[in-house]
């Protein structure tokens, strides 16, 4: 099902963006379609930004996830697996579902993010980066079979499928060459496909990799990470990492 409406994602033209203001689209059961938003919604990996959803007249409805709908192939070479364009629909909290009666098509809001949350989410994407770098390099055989991550606050992991255990050295060889990464503090930026925006590019480095999540700038604001390993069952292990040290940049932050 192809939309011919789409919501505007502010947050790939301004990362720092905490607020916009637009209007209601459609609601549907919990869920509240915006024609702009500056809430990311769960994709890649990535879990959604929390925020809020706030009337004129002072009415303030929270939002606890936020996912992507209805969007399509990007249909330029080296995105086969995105989804560009669609709609972002944000979930009410039960608690203000009550509430959700006020809401019409047409509707003005100013839309929030929790930017903390967003910053920790955005150390948490890059430093995911680093990691799968690092894996590549000493276990290329488990990154070509690629089967997940979870992005969240605080930690990062991968599932691969694999024939041979990742031992106590790769691990160790892991860790250093992502602990390598942050040490060299390396500028991180993204770009965009010129004719398709959602369709979006991380730059490390000489590295690159397709990704339309939410990033900081510079390596060094990881601090050390740490990585563990999990066996998954026959033929599978999780890759996770954790980096307590991390600086959460607020700061940046505007609306
Ligand atoms: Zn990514």
């Amino acid at each position: 099902m192809r939309l011919n409406r789409r919501t505007t994602k502010l947050f790939y033209n301004d990362a720092y963006l905490a607020a916009c203001e637009t209007h209601v689209v459609k609601v549907d059961g919990a869920w509240v379609e915006l024609a702009d938003t500056v809430a990311y919604p769960e994709g890649g990996g990535q879990d959604s930004d929390h925020g809020t959803i706030a009337f004129h007249d002072g009415t303030v409805l929270r939002f606890i996830h936020a996912k992507k709908m209805y969007g399509h192939a990007a249909g330029v070479p080296g995105f086969p697996d995105i989804q560009v364009d669609g709609v972002v629909l944000h979930q009410i909290h039960a608690d203000d579902q009550h509430l959700l009666a006020c809401l019409v098509p047409e509707t003005h809001v100013k839309v929030s993010i929790d930017v903390t949350r967003r910053a920790a989410l955005s150390v948490s994407h890059s430093a995911s980066h680093l990691l799968y770098l690092a894996v590549g390099l000493h276990r290329p055989d488990a990154v070509a079979d690629t089967l997940g991550c979870h992005i969240k606050i605080g930690g990062t992991r991968f599932d691969f499928g694999v024939d041979q255990r990742f031992t106590a050295e790769d691990l160790g060889k892991i860790q250093e060459t992502a602990n390598e990464l942050v040490r060299r503090d390396l500028a991180i930026h993204l770009s965009a496909h010129p004719d398709v925006p959602d369709a979006r590019v991380w730059h490390c480095d000489d590295h690159v990799i397709p990704c339309g999540g939410t990033h900081i700038e510079r390596t060094g604001l990881i601090g050390e990470i740490t990585v563990r390993r999990k066996s998954l069952g026959i033929g599978k292990e999780r890759i996770s990492c954790e980096f307590p040290h991390a600086h959460i940049q607020t700061d940046r932050y505007h609306v």
